[in-house]
């Protein structure tokens, strides 16, 4: 008998890690698998980042940083914030992280108490609603549709409140519909939430930067919406920083505090040559990462263009992330090379086994009739992959 808590017996595990390491083994037994189920840019570092950090390490920064970040690193960060968010915070607002993941892990626990209601619009990034149960709260999924670009409305969002509802949870860009929420669209939202002020939101923009629309706005700009909101950003997307493990919140100072007293007793705060390195990468200007965005821009109208010759395959066109969301439920029922295509997860495994491309089941980000493409691979990956999927389903 394995003596575990229902805690961790009852979560899910992380559906786009269990595809990575589906593909690993694959990989393993000789089969050419093309993974695009990885939320990870797959450019290098930038030069300058991997200098402030080599500097770092010559500097001696290895004993333990203080547990919400160093002074000059939580410096910069209300500089971004400032600069790209037109938001003001002070140091005692900030905290930084093991990565964005963290950030939200420290939120969920500081703020929800058991049975509180987290709304969250779906599709919706898989470790939100394992999170939240981690604190005892409750998912509230509130089904978006494609048509609406997989976004929630103001309506929709009104009609998901109770009495018991704590908070908001959603990111833009989104991960996994690469949908953008406008400014006009962030204002519907907070209209409702002004006549519930008790509600908090988590805004998570970590996919910023990767924006190939209108541009971006917080919804802690918005009018009374400020203290109420936690933002919630990170080095991992924009700056292909993924294992440096560095994420950041500007939150109500009482939530930073909560944060940071989280901390003091799990982690004693985020790596130091992460937090030295994150401080060159938030003060250089976005046109030093302009290229990377450049090119996922190039390559979503690469990899939309093919799957749309896919007779099947549902768009919309994502505005930022590196994914795309196609909804694929029309070949439910349908039976492909002697598969039986009952649901989502059917056909990301017919895609794996028949196509020998890796990507992940919608089901995992709550909406059962899509699945996510990552293009965060090359062009020449992606052409191949897309390829086979045509040919797999022909
Ligand atoms: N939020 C969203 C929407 C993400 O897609 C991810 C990573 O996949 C994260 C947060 C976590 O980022 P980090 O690497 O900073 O923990």
């Amino acid at each position: 008998k394995e003596h575990l808590s229902e805690r961790v017996v009852n979560m899910a595990t992380s559906a786009t890690l269990a595809m990575a390491a589906k593909a690993r083994e694959l990989k393993a037994e000789g089969k050419d698998i093309i993974g695009l189920s990885l939320g990870e840019p797959d450019f290098n570092i930038p030069e300058f980042i991997k200098e402030a950090a080599k500097e770092a390490i010559d500097q001696n920064y290895s004993s333990y940083p203080p547990v919400d970040g160093y002074a000059d690193l939580k410096q910069a960060i209300i500089n971004k914030f400032k600069r790209d968010n037109n938001l003001t915070y002070t140091p005692n607002q900030i905290v930084v992280s093991t990565g964005a993941k963290q950030s939200l892990a420290n939120v969920a626990l500081a703020m929800i108490n058991p049975g509180d209601e987290v709304i969250l619009p779906a599709p919706y990034w898989v470790s939100y609603s394992e999170i939240v149960k981690l604190a005892e709260g409750i998912p509230v999924e509130v089904s978006t549709s494609i048509e609406n670009d997989f976004k929630m409305t103001a309506e929709q969002l009104e009609a998901a409140i109770t009495p018991k509802t704590k908070m908001l949870w959603y990111s833009s860009p989104c991960n996994p519909s690469g949908s953008v929420y406008s400014k006009e669209e962030l204002e519907a939202i907070a209209a409702v939430l002004r006549k519930h002020p008790d509600i908090y939101i988590v805004s998570d923009e970590i996919y910023e930067h990767i924006n190939f629309g209108e541009g971006h706005t917080s919804i802690a700009e918005i009018d009374g919406m400020y203290d109420r909101t936690i933002t919630v950003n990170g080095v991992s997307k924009a700056f292909a920083m993924t294992g440096w493990r560095i994420g950041f919140i500007g939150a109500p100072e009482f939530v930073a505090r909560a944060c940071n007293k989280i901390q003091g007793q799990v982690t004693s705060g985020a790596n130091a040559i992460g937090q030295r390195a994150t401080i060159a990468a938030l003060d250089a200007p976005v046109s030093k990462i302009q290229f990377m965005i450049d090119e996922f821009k190039k390559r979503r109208d690469l990899v939309l263009g093919l799957l749309e010759e896919i007779e099947g395959f549902k768009l919309n066109v994502p505005e930022g992330a590196f994914y795309v969301f196609p909804d694929i439920s029309s070949f439910f029922g349908k039976t492909v090379k002697g598969r039986k295509i009952n649901n989502a997860s059917d056909f990301a495994m017919l895609l794996l086994e028949e196509a020998n491309v890796a990507t992940v089941t919608g089901e995992a980000f709550g909406d059962p009739n899509c699945i996510r493409i990552s293009y965060a691979a090359s062009e020449k990956e992606l052409r191949e992959a897309i390829g086979r999927i045509k040919e797999a389903l022909s």
